[in-house]
């Protein structure tokens, strides 16, 4: 199955090498690639200060480009969260999600990055890895080239081989834009060898997926395993990355293209009682990374400030020169007023309820402020926390007046679209949604 995931190269001299372009200059029509790894916390990457040597390529990457410090996705899983990316609206604006048990597609009016470029004539190609990313779902509107596998979640090799594969087929004088979907971080945390004990020598603890139910695990005592397989499946894929950015490299591309790296969300392990994803709105599971490096990017360049995953549609768009459309909520992270502090709202779009048997139904950044509403039957709890005096979001506020209108005003902002229900699942794809605990 990993046949093709090879020796890597020395991912400094790789890095290096593709930073070779003027970093500090820019392409009026660069080519973008845009790196979704499923599942990835930011606070588990070595540039994001974690002890564990889990990615050096990536590390490299930011080392080379900008890297923001501060990224929240607006939604806890992957449906509301990737659309949010590709689209550049909230969960509660462009309406993809799941209400009342019934999955709503990525509307087919919606512009997304995708649909924009294509129309300013770039070529465009799209891989992704899980069901929820379907054609079925709107997701390959836009692509000149696009697939998807239900349950990618071992297919990190293949997916960088389907990419580098079409980059080298591919003969067409424009720019070219790749939305590249990796899953191997997400559950079960089975990685491949040597990645699957690399961080806890001798781990032999299999199928820990199944120990997980109802958010929680029957065997606290075994999180440390949970966490070594996570941090090993990021170090595969890490490896995997390197082979992309080698690849762009080895094709004479890399001077002329602009690589940006994000996750859809985190995942919780313990630090609220609960492991996995979609049913919080904690810090695991909304600081999400954000790389950037290529031409038009700043070199060892970070910033501090509040951003989110709603600002990656606008940034894409001004870096290929074309207009934004009006109205997005989110901005350009290179333009000039991209450091000031803005609300960055999310929202649960639901997917699961809580462990505490509240549900997260919305949730707002303000600065080092958080506010997040819950609800369980007809009761609403507004709570806020300050985090830098509580990072680790263990002492919840009462929510002040100021947050509470914050949160009201979130939960009242009108859809923009209306999505359809989404069709019928295939026997397939529903096993495969099942598998991963989304059904
Ligand atoms: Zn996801």
């Amino acid at each position: 199955m990993f046949r093709n995931a090879g020796p890597v190269p020395a991912v400094t001299m790789l890095l290096f090498l593709l930073a070779c372009g003027d970093g500090a200059g820019t392409v009026s029509r660069p080519g973008i690639v845009v790196v979704i790894i499923d599942t990835l916390r930011a606070d588990h990457l070595g540039c994001y200060g974690y002890e564990r040597d889990t990615s050096p390529v990536i590390d490299s990457l930011a080392g080379e480009g900008t890297i923001w410090r501060d990224c929240q996705a607006q939604a806890p899983w992957t449906l509301p969260a990737t659309a949010t990316i590709l689209t550049g609206l909230t969960p509660r604006e462009h309406g993809t999600g799941r209400r009342n048990g019934v999955d709503y597609v990525l509307d087919s009016e919606v512009p997304t990055f995708v649909t924009i470029l294509a129309d300013a004539g770039y070529s465009t190609f799209g891989v992704f890895n899980v069901a929820l990313l379907s054609e079925r779902m709107g997701f390959a509107r836009g692509f000149d080239c696009y697939s998807c596998d239900d349950c990618g979640v071992y297919r990190a090799a293949e997916t960088v081989d389907e990419f580098l594969r079409w980059l080298e087929e591919r003969d067409d004088p424009e720019p070219f834009l790749a939305v590249v979907h990796i899953f191997d971080v997400h559950q079960p945390y089975d990685p491949p060898e040597p990645y699957d004990d690399m961080f806890l020598p001798g781990d032999t603890l299999q199928q820990v997926y199944w120990e997980i139910s109802e958010g929680g695990i029957d065997h606290p005592e075994h999180a440390e395993h949970f966490v070594a397989r996570y941090d090993g499946g990021i170090r595969w894929v890490d490896t995997q990355l390197g082979r992309l950015f080698a690849g762009l490299r080895s094709g004479g591309l890399a001077d002329g293209v602009v690589v940006i790296l994000t996750a859809d969300h985190g995942e919780e392990f313990l630090e609220h009682g609960w492991v996995g994803h979609g049913g919080s709105f904690f810090q695991e599971v909304l600081h999400v990374p954000l790389v950037m490096s290529g031409p038009g990017i700043g070199r060892g360049r970070e910033v501090g400030t509040t951003v989110g995953q709603m600002d990656i549609m606008p940034t894409i768009l001004s870096l290929c020169s074309v207009e934004v459309p009006d109205g997005l909520p989110g901005t350009d992270l290179l333009g000039s007023s991209s450091g000031e502090d803005r609300i960055i709202p999310a929202s649960s779009a639901s997917f699961t309820g809580s462990m505490s048997g509240y549900a997260p139904l919305t949730e707002v950044r303000f600065g080092r402020m958080k506010g997040i509403l819950t609800r369980r039957g007809s009761t609403d709890r507004y709570v806020m926390y300050d985090l830098l005096e509580d990072p680790g979001e263990q002492s919840p506020l009462r929510a002040d007046s100021a947050m509470v209108r914050l949160l009201d005003i979130r939960m009242t902002t009108p859809m923009l679209y209306e999505p359809l229900r989404a069709g019928d699942l295939d026997e397939g794809s529903r096993s495969a949604l099942e598998a991963l605990g989304y059904i």
